[in-house]
């Protein structure tokens, strides 16, 4: 363990790759602050970020390796997983095999994956959950520049004086990105445009919010551009000189906008004034079956005003995952060689020659959902997945869950022993977590960072690019897999992209071919390609970009499931919660999933806020909370994507949506699901609290969160009113109410200590949570005090918790309005809520907003 001096590493979150400052201050233990001279951040974190050292303690983690439910040392393991694939290879042949991989591994481990995969074993199966993520941008990218290259960085934020905000809830997803853009609004009076069809967080801080239907970006962009054009704005001599244009192009944008029409002239206006203009886009475009169209729309409006390559414009498509962009450039999608070369003939042959090659594979492999459907009809027959969780993560997920277990083998390399895809595994391969894994990470500006270990590996835990090296050497390829350690791979890896270069790709990073390993160790972040990486020759046959024709997609019409079904992310939660899901201050801020509905549809459906609901879709059903919010659309509902079959009984968001993909990138719609959702009454509802993790069975509902000295379950039931097999061994006391149909039972230990109380009732109140939770491992409440729920002298109820770093809920924040403050920093100096992360000056904004004319009435 290295203790004392900070180490500068990156967050393990998403893919605006935030320096962090880590100092171990003890075993498993690590004080987390902004890395102030990383330029991505600035010192800045969000609440995921700051709260790290809350995530890396080894509870759930996968230790040693493991075959079946059988403890196996690594030579066993190893053994059985490289017989397994030379096995699957001689019978079925290199096609047969596949890797699922992620963007959590680290630039190095996915250069040796891919190096394995389609240079030894022969296939090009290698796939990685970024397909769900920013595949379509990728694809975008090269159509019109000729190589997936993204031509912004973040300091163009800081530099325009306009910003399209396009699908993606910024203020919650890329919380620093937002926080960068606060500044600059505060700056220089950057003007703000949100287009998406939700009101969030981010759209109500907005100039302009546009509020488009799902799948509404190309119409919208092309009529942009066709508007843009009549009032003369298209820089003709910008594309003479660098764009291509099909003849009939202009007369194909004509569409209807698709919103009204002085949303739509605000917008062109804006757009007219600002030619320093930021185009970002993000998961709300690219998960989508028209997401590479999207994403050349929006291409198309720059390049045509040249807004492009210059300070303070472009298009600029974020990345979901901490490493999303290290694994585009490495080659992990199936559709790219390595370091953005394609399976032409002479890159085959460079290739081949690069890494002596003995089975190069002859062209592009399946991509992630044609991938599960080869797993799931044999022609896969061993899967390898590394640090992803397919069978919650991929759309239509009960179909993956039958596809994994119906193949052969299963292999997951992972940090966590109980995931919904380790449980279908026959080999689980323990892996190094964050604060483990020693390597480097490339950010949506295409710059590299040093991920640095801050502990030991626990248990026999190994890094990803040494689990397939050994793999490697024991299928024979020993010396093509030698490397001593993660600087060896980045070299190789630094050395193989000059094959890109020499063909003018804009990917070169030569430069680092020769690092020590000393210099390695202290690499300072770097990006390559500059700030304008594209230059006056784009990487194309002519040297110039392309404007891609794109027509918007037919309106989807389902009568039996008249709903349009989007999925989201939340502000303190990362994908499946295995991280994020342990720490008991994330938790606080949404800890159940909940089904956002308009008011007018919740009537129409019999909804009720708080009530529950079941979500339907052709593929599967799941069950929800209900939140009505005028933020949704009239027709289309949200749930969130994080919840697993560990976390909760049925709130899995991603069993609902299809397999359909955007036919260019592969990438899957989950964003526009037709859908139907029904009411649910239960017979009784309540929560529990345990010191430990239950297994609830028979209930209609639950979901669990993490608190300080336990879990959080929410429960809801039919029938008698009986939890009796979730509650901890100990001595209970109990009280029944028939007549009002409650019951509440506390279990002790014998010296007094808490070990779970729950709260039960059939239409009754029940008590808030805070203080019930808080008591968990401490005998300090009475037998009275614990039945009744709170202390015998009230707690101020705070409401829902707003700010999770210093615990401020609703209630405090519209006290502190009611008291005068009128600004997210007054709310700040009042009750300190927002001035940490920083993550939560949205929420507090939209309060401020809220309770103020609730304030001045008072005060009138
Ligand atoms: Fe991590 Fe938050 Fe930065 Fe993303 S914005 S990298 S989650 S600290």
């Amino acid at each position: 363990m290295k203790t004392g001096a900070p180490i500068r590493t990156t967050c393990a979150y998403c893919g605006v790759g935030c320096g962090v400052s880590a100092t171990v201050t003890g075993p498993r233990a690590v004080e987390i602050r902004g890395d102030a001279a990383h330029p991505a951040n600035h010192g800045r974190l969000c609440s995921k970020g700051t709260h790290l050292g809350e995530t890396v303690s080894l509870d759930g983690r996968l230790l040693a390796p493991m075959i079946g439910d059988r403890e196996a040392g690594w030579d066993e393991a190893l053994d059985l997983v490289a017989g397994k694939m030379r096995d699957c290879i001689a019978e079925h042949g290199p096609d047969s095999v596949a890797f699922y991989v992620s963007g959590q591994l680290l630039t190095e481990d996915y250069y040796a994956a891919n190096k394995l995969m389609k240079g030894f074993v022969g296939s090009a199966n290698i796939d990685t959950n970024s397909r769900l993520c920013m595949a379509s941008a990728v694809a975008a990218h090269n159509r019109a520049f000729g190589e997936d290259v993204v031509p912004c960085s973040y300091a163009d934020l800081d530099e325009a004086d306009l910003v399209l905000l396009v699908g993606s809830n910024t203020a919650w997803c890329h919380p620093v990105v937002w926080q960068r853009l606060e500044q600059a609004r505060a700056a220089r009076g950057t003007r703000l445009v949100v287009i998406d069809p939700r009101r969030t967080e981010t759209a109500e801080q907005a100039d302009l919010h546009v509020p488009i239907a799902p799948d509404g970006d190309v119409a919208l962009f092309n009529a942009l551009l066709a508007e843009t054009r009549r009032r003369g704005l298209v820089d003709e001599e910008y594309l003479a000189a660098h764009g291509e244009v099909d003849a009939g192009f202009w007369e194909a944008l004509d569409a209807a906008p698709g919103v009204p029409a002085e949303t739509f002239t605000a917008l062109c206006d804006l757009v007219a004034a600002h030619p320093r203009m930021v185009t970002l886009f993000s998961q709300g475009a690219n998960q989508s079956v028209c997401g590479t169209d999207k994403g050349n729309a929006i291409i198309n409006l720059h390049l045509a005003t040249g807004r492009i390559n210059r300070a303070g414009a472009g298009p600029f498509s974020i990345t979901g995952q901490p490493n999303a962009m290290g694994g585009r450039e490495v080659g992990g999608l199936s559709n790219t060689l390595a370091c953005h070369l394609g399976f032409g003939e002479d890159e085959r042959a460079e290739v081949e020659a690069f890494w002596d090659a003995p089975n190069l594979c002859a062209g592009p492999g399946l991509k992630a959902v044609d991938l599960f459907r080869a797993v799931h009809d044999g022609r896969i027959r061993f899967l390898w997945v590394m640090a992803t969780n397919p069978a919650v993560s991929m759309p239509d997920s009960g179909f993956v869950r039958k596809a994994l277990a119906r193949c052969p083998t299963v292999v997951v390399s992972d940090i966590i022993a109980d995931t919904d895809t380790g449980r279908l595994a026959h080999i689980r391969l323990p892996a190094h977590g964050w604060g483990e894994k020693d390597g480097t990470v490339t950010n949506s500006e295409r710059r590299v960072s040093r991920q640095r270990a801050l502990f030991a590996a626990p248990g026999e835990a190994r890094a990803d690019w040494r689990i397939i090296a050994q793999v490697a050497a024991r299928m024979g390829w020993t010396e093509h897999f030698a490397w001593d350690g993660p600087s060896a791979i980045f070299r190789e890896f630094a050395a193989m992209t000059g094959l890109a270069a020499r063909r003018g790709k804009a990917l070169d990073l030569t430069a680092h071919a020769g690092l020590t390993d000393d210099e390695y160790e202290g690499l300072e972040p770097f990006q390559w390609g500059g700030a304008q990486p594209l230059g006056a020759r784009f990487p194309t046959p002519s040297g110039k970009a392309r404007l891609v024709p794109v027509t918007p997609p037919a309106p989807a019409i389902d009568t039996e499931f008249p709903l349009r079904l989007n999925t989201a992310r939340y502000r303190d939660q990362w994908h499946t919660m295995t991280r994020t899901g342990l720490s008991p201050t994330l938790s606080q801020h949404r800890p159940e999933p909940l089904l956002e509905v308009h008011p007018l549809d919740a009537a129409e459906l019999g909804l009720t806020d708080g009530g529950f609901s079941r979500v339907e879709t052709k593929q599967g059903a799941s069950l929800y909370r209900v939140a009505v919010t005028e933020g949704q659309r009239r027709g289309e509902v949200c749930v969130p994507m994080h919840w697993t079959d560990a976390m909760a009984g049925e709130g899995r968001a991603n069993r609902l949506p299809s397999q359909a993909v955007d036919p260019v990138s592969g990438q899957p719609g989950f964003k526009n699901a037709a859908a139907r959702v029904v009411a649910v009454t239960p017979d009784w509802r309540g929560f529990l609290v345990r010191h430990d993790v239950a297994a609830p069975e028979g209930l209609l509902y639950w979901t669990r969160a993490r608190v300080k000295a336990g879990w959080l379950y929410e429960l809801a039931g039919e029938g008698t009113i009986d939890i009796g097999a979730l509650l901890p061994e100990g001595e209970r006391i109990e009280v029944v109410d028939m007549a009002r149909g409650m019951r509440r039972i506390a279990v002790r230990d014998t010296g007094g200590t808490l070990l779970a109380a729950a709260y039960l009732t059939r239409s009754g109140q029940l008590p808030p949570r805070e203080w019930v939770a808080g008591q968990l491992g401490l005998d300090a409440a009475s037998t009275a005090e614990l039945l009744a729920g709170r202390p015998s002298t009230p707690l101020p109820d705070r409401g829902p918790i707003v700010c999770v770093c210093h615990g401020i809920g609703e209630k405090d924040i519209a006290a502190a309005v009611q008291g005068g403050a009128s600004s997210v920093a007054e709310v700040g100096a009042c009750t300190r809520a927002g001035t940490n992360c920083g993550s939560c000056r949205p929420a507090i904004a939209r309060l401020v907003e809220a309770w103020t004319p609730i304030a001045l009435e008072a005060a009138e």
